[in-house]
């Protein structure tokens, strides 16, 4: 019979046993393996059974049970213990602290996804999951952050897979009760609530979540509440879930609504309002026009409040696959982006803010992107390649400029060690090498055997199997009616062959069934009677996405094949809870995307970090972390003719690197079994290259590179009532105004007869300013090798000074100016120049922000 209505009875705790609730509020437990070591005890089974959640296992535990830990002073102490090491941990100075930094004083995170632990399902994938692992390091580095999201009912969904290999979709609904949030309430403990004006619907109205996670305050915006009307109900049923104007209004809720929650927050907490506000993705982006609306309110104008918002905002870019960027019908927004929801803000410059560049601006699609680079005055993609990709993929904002100069920097992603590290490998550190830090540990040291070693690679890769098995048994009964499954399934895979891994989203760039473009070839490589491989395959599409399922039918219908069932296996309902036993599980992980559309790629960082070797198509973190004892890359076909050449090209490569290398590499032992070449490189894995995977890494980069300096520019844009930003646009409208008269009329040179290295070339530029002054430009030689007429290569920069009688030989003030300077040629070679004219202002972050440029000739 089905429940009319359901809700979760939380379990009343024994007061000895305080501390267990204390703990299991906090995520904390997520990643911190001594508090999980405390739960299981408390009951094995239901441990396992209630899928390592501490709340589901308070809320299932037999009272007995607790009653009798409750008088058990050891049990007792322990949770004691426990708590007070969280206490510690969330008031101890820790990195950050360590800074003296004033700035910045709150960040304010926000990510359309968050992916913390499996027990609360707000990610569908990589973005996700990044998003948690960037809060759980600011929490372990001490950094002071608030993630902004919303929190979706049935999250992104549960996958089935059909008979015939059909993915099919579950949203089983989640209950937040029995989740460990609470919600955000005023002193008198009402639930505070945030309200968008709609242009026809009325009003938005959303309460508030907050999940501790450690030290960080994640504040989750819920619109399933009876003052909204059923249709409004449900603009956070599902994550990704609707199209064109559900999506709209989920992002409108997440930017302006997350805006004006975390302001609350800050007020109801007595914390420092947000000094930094950090988009992960485009999604967020409305948040800045809901501030520059407060700045408005305030008495400045757009222009002024957009420079106060630029400053303070940093933008990430994760995607350079179109399909992965957020554009919406310009009409739509239109109808949504009203006075009442934005008072003081003139339609015409917020839809300004999303014509993409080239684009006709009253028929241009409304990007999410673009408007996020246009709001924010420090951008950054996600790997080194993925910068330059995104600086060639959003150059056009920024016309008249070399690609190298387009403000986009780059940060590379990194995981959460603590979350990602199998426990069998922190007990093998903490037993031999003397550190619970994997990350630190000396794992060439022989204090550890490589048949030690080997053994616990072992256990892990069973423990892969075991889970593998039961959830294929698991999803037998779950098709077919509760019937038993077959023999053959308690027998796929085997703990002690060659595993590959390959898990992840299914768009197609990521090239799913890659491996099957000669299949005769993967079923031998499959069966190799000495050197067999096993693959384990997982990954969601995403229910709109046809073309993804048709791929995962591909892949289950050749792995259904009963001669090869058991070598290769796809697990269904792939979420952050396989994933902790799948990378461990594996030897060796597989990527191959078409390079370069994978941004960073994060699962084979999470594999390195469990020892196992990579094989990978040089794109995303690869590219920049790929060594030989690290595993191997799939050369990638970049000059083949088309599409369907380079998947043959690249198949081919990775077949011959798996049976030639890998597998040999593999089954290659010494007397006792063991692979210690193998060993060596899995060593040197975990030694080298996992310190440098780690999201603290990342996230200290963060605060160093665009939190700190975006946080001062803030201040600096804002002090004396808001001095600099209103300077600022007052220059920025006053060089646009002028910049079409501004002009590099004529260039001399001089110096050099037949130029040798070490000679001086001396400059002459006269140039027309238009009315500005020196002042508010940069006169400049760009210089460097050309070796064709098209372009300067790593090109300098000289800048060029007024001449001291300040106007040209003409003596007109009004005509050109001359400025001069000299370069000195430092090199044999082509050598090429040119001079050219950009805005000045000490406010401005780069020559090429306001995206103006006179270029001579
Ligand atoms: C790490 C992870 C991802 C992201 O993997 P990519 O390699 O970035 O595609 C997706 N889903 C889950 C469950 C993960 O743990």
């Amino acid at each position: 019979m089905k429940p009319i209505r359901k809700f979760t009875v939380r379990a009343v705790v024994p007061t000895p046993l305080a501390a267990l609730e204390e703990l299991a509020a906090n995520l904390r437990w997520s990643w911190h393996e001594p508090t999980r070591r405390l739960f299981e005890a408390i009951d094995p089974d239901l441990w396992r059974a209630s899928r390592r959640d501490p709340v589901a296992l308070l809320g299932e535990v037999a009272p007995e049970r607790l009653a009798e830990l409750a008088s058990d002073e050891g049990f007792v102490r322990w949770a004691d213990q426990e708590r007070a090491g969280l206490r510690e941990y969330l008031d101890e100075p820790r990195w950050f602290q360590s800074l003296g930094a004033e700035v910045p004083r709150t960040v304010a995170y926000f990510s359309p996804e968050f992916g913390i632990t499996a027990a609360l399902p707000q990610y569908s994938g990589g973005l996700g999951i990044l998003a948690g692992d960037h809060l759980k390091a600011a929490s372990d580095l001490g950094v002071p952050l608030v993630g902004v999201g919303l929190f979706y009912k049935a999250g992104y969904f549960s996958q089935s897979i059909t008979d015939d290999g059909w993915q099919q979709e579950r949203y089983p609904v989640l209950d937040p009760d029995g989740l460990p949030l609470s919600m955000l309430r005023h002193p008198d403990g009402t639930p505070v609530q945030v309200t968008l004006a709609l242009p026809d619907e009325g009003e938005l109205h959303a309460r508030v979540w907050t999940a501790a996670v450690g030290r960080i305050p994640l504040l989750m915006l819920d619109t399933d509440i009876p003052a909204n009307t059923d249709a409004l109900r449900s603009v956070t049923d599902r994550l990704y879930g609707g199209g064109g104007e559900h999506r709209l209004l989920q992002e409108l809720l997440l930017g302006v609504g997350g805006a004006r929650a975390v302001k609350l927050f800050a007020e109801l907490t007595g914390r420092p309002q947000p000094d930094v506000y950090h988009m992960n993705e485009g999604h967020a982006g409305f948040l800045g026009l809901e501030r520059i609306s407060t700045h408005i309110g305030e008495g400045l104008s757009f222009a002024e409040a957009l420079q106060l918002v630029r400053a303070g905002t940093v933008f990430t870019t994760h995607t350079p696959v179109p399909a992965g960027i957020d554009r919406f019908d310009r009409g739509l927004v239109e109808r949504y982006l009203t006075s009442s929801l934005l008072p003081g803000v003139d339609l015409a410059d917020a839809l300004a803010l999303g014509v993409e560049p080239g684009a006709d601006p009253a028929t241009s699609a409304f990007n999410m992107a673009v408007m996020g680079l246009r709001l924010a005055q420090r951008a950054n993609g996600v790997s080194k390649l993925h910068g330059e990709v995104s600086r060639r993929m959003f150059g056009d904002l920024w016309p008249g400029f070399d690609r190298d100069e387009v403000p986009i920097a780059s940060i590379t992603n990194g995981v959460h060690a603590p979350t990602w590290t199998d426990p069998a490998l922190l007990a093998l550190a903490e037993s031999h090498l003397g550190t619970g830090d994997t990350e630190h540990a000396d794992w060439r040291s022989d204090a550890v055997s490589d048949a030690e070693f080997w053994n616990v690679k072992r256990s892990m890769r069973l423990q892969l199997v075991e889970d593998a098995r039961r959830r294929l048994a698991e999803a037998w009964r779950d098709q077919h009616a509760g019937a038993q499954p077959p023999k053959w399934v308690g027998g796929v895979l085997d703990p002690d062959t060659l595993t590959v891994g390959f898990a992840r989203r299914v768009p197609t760039y990521k090239r799913l069934t890659l491996m099957l473009q000669d299949p005769e070839r993967l079923k031998a490589i499959l069966t190799d009677p000495d050197r067999p491989v096993q693959f384990v395959i997982a990954g969601k599409s995403h229910p709109a996405d046809d073309e993804g399922k048709r791929l995962i039918q591909k892949l289950v219908q050749f792995a259904s094949q009963p001669e090869l069932r058991e070598r290769i296996v796809f697990l269904p309902d792939y979420d952050m809870g396989m994933a902790e036993l799948l990378y461990p599980g594996c030897d060796v992980w597989l990527n191959n995307p078409l390079r370069p559309l994978e941004a960073c790629g994060t699962s084979g960082m999470k594999a390195a970090m469990n020892g196992a070797l990579n094989l990978s198509i040089l794109d995303g973190w690869w590219a920049e972390y790929a060594g030989d004892d690290f595993g191997w890359v799939i050369p990638s076909a970049d000059a083949a003719g088309d599409a369907a050449e380079r998947d043959a090209l690249e198949a081919a490569s990775l077949y011959d690197l798996l049976e030639h290398r890998v597998a040999t590499r593999y089954y290659e032992r010494d007397g006792d079994g063991v692979p210690t070449e193998w060993v060596r490189r899995v060593r040197a894995t975990l030694g080298e290259l996992a310190p440098e995977l780690g999201a603290d890494r990342m996230v200290r980069q963060y605060v160093e590179e665009l939190y700190r300096p975006a946080a001062e520019q803030a201040d600096r844009v804002a002090a004396d009532n808001d001095r600099g930003a209103r300077a600022l646009a007052a220059y920025r409208d006053r060089v646009r105004e002028a910049w079409p008269r501004v002009q590099v009329v004529h260039v001399e040179s001089g110096g050099v007869e037949s130029p040798h290295v070490g000679d001086e070339l001396r400059l002459r530029a006269h140039v027309d300013l238009g009315g500005l002054t020196p002042d508010d430009v940069v006169v400049e030689a760009v210089h460097g090798r050309s070796r064709s007429d098209e372009r300067i290569e790593q090109a300098q920069r000289t800048p060029l000074v007024p001449s001291v009688s300040g106007t040209d030989d003409a003596g007109d003030p009004a005509g050109p100016r001359l400025f001069t300077g000299s370069i000195v040629l430092d090199r044999a070679g082509a050598f090429g120049y040119t001079v050219r004219v950009v805005p000045r202002h000490p406010l401005l972050v780069s020559a090429a922000e306001l995206g103006l440029v006179a270029v001579a000739g």
